[in-house]
């Protein structure tokens, strides 16, 4: 039994650190690289000319992925296990943290489909996740079900990704009364009027994230890159029958939260400016608390802060405990982001 203990004690926390390459414009201009990967070792290195002195930092991580690296290679490494964990009946979340334009939704979404069946190379975690979950079980001929949701939190307010247009009206009409955060007394999170969509088919995916994207991209335009500032969950929850009893089914369930984070930038800028206060407290106030749970869990501390903000009460049943979860911390190699890059990788490797 102390065996099982110990089990219980371990976290299960990964963190995986992905750098794009230079983009079109950084290489026309010739923006100067400052870091290199090295996947074999696991390490990122930070090259740094300070007062004329060539001064390197190295970071390691649990896995490193460099600019070549394919979204098939990180999903093969990263999350596919992780997805085994959800179908045997576990809760597991997988992050995207990073600061603006280093790839946290091209990572999470990546590109969109091209022809119907057929995951393009650039495919990102999510519709990777759901091909393996259709996959796994129909080859397995399980009998399953399947529901997403996929919701936007921005200033501590909850937004439903997926809401009918009907339905959207409809609230607005009766003042759009907010969707609402409740606990059941045994821990688990209910997230009172999300829309949950059944799925039946891989590719309905598409169909949900474009029509979930399109929202945030309106969003965007009206509030000035809203989508930087706010969070995203896509979660996938899998019913699986195992038997049936006399009258009863007994199903396991497990949730995948796929979970695109606001811009770090929020983090490290916003304390230093005044000025637009409230909302990048707010957005401070979900980041830094995932921050602090992480490394709560991460030293057994016997207090987890899940409380101090929506992200993590919103998460709290698919951290700690007997849960997996991944950190994939975004970059860009470029010289213009060394102090972002510098924040990203010290808030990342303390989660380690
Ligand atoms: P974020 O969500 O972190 O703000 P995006 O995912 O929107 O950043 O990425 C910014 C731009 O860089 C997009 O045009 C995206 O396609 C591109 N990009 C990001 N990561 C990669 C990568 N690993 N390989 C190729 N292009 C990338
Ligand atoms: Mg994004």
């Amino acid at each position: 039994n102390s065996n099982r203990h110990e089990k219980d004690k371990e976290v299960n926390v990964q963190v995986l650190l992905r750098c794009r390459p230079l983009n079109e414009d950084e290489q026309r201009l010739n923006v100067p690289k400052v870091i290199s990967c090295n996947e074999h070792r696991k390490e990122v290195t930070v090259m740094q000319n300070l007062a004329n002195k060539q001064i390197d930092r190295i970071f390691t991580f649990d896995k490193v992925f460099g600019p070549k690296a394919q979204q098939r290679s990180i999903y093969d490494q990263a999350v596919a296990p992780i997805v085994n964990e959800v179908l045997d009946g576990f809760n597991c979340t997988i992050f995207a943290y990073g600061q603006t334009g280093t790839g946290k939704t091209y990572t999470m979404e990546g590109g969109m489909r091209k022809k119907v069946g057929e995951l393009p190379a650039e495919a990102g975690v999510i519709p990777r996740a759901v091909r393996q979950i259709f996959d796994t079980l129909e080859a397995q001929n399980a009998d399953y079900s399947m529901k997403v949701t996929f919701l936007e939190l921005y200033n501590e307010e909850i937004t439903d990704l997926l809401a009918s247009e009907d339905h959207s009206r409809y609230m607005e009409d009766r003042q759009k009364k907010p969707i609402s955060l409740m606990e059941d007394g045994k821990g688990c999170v209910v997230v009172r009027g999300l829309e949950e969509v059944a799925v039946y088919s891989a590719n309905e995916i598409y169909t949900l994230l474009e029509q979930g994207a399109s929202k945030r991209r309106t969003a965007d335009t009206l509030l000035n890159k809203r989508s930087s500032r706010s969070h995203s969950i896509f979660s996938i929850t899998t019913y699986i029958k195992e038997a049936t009893i006399g009258e009863e089914e007994i199903i396991k369930c497990g949730k995948l939260n796929l979970v695109d984070l606001a811009g770090s930038e929020n983090i490290s800028r916003s304390g230093a400016r005044e000025g637009r206060a409230k909302e990048a407290g707010e957005i401070n106030k979900s980041l830094l608390t995932l921050g602090r749970v992480i490394n709560a869990l991460v030293e057994h501390s016997p207090h987890i802060p899940y409380r101090d903000s929506k992200l993590t009460r919103l998460l709290r049943d698919s951290l700690g405990g007997k849960t997996k979860t991944c950190i994939i911390a975004t970059i860009s190699p470029s010289a213009h982001s060394l102090e972002e890059t510098l924040s990203t990788l010290d808030y990342a490797y303390r989660a380690k």
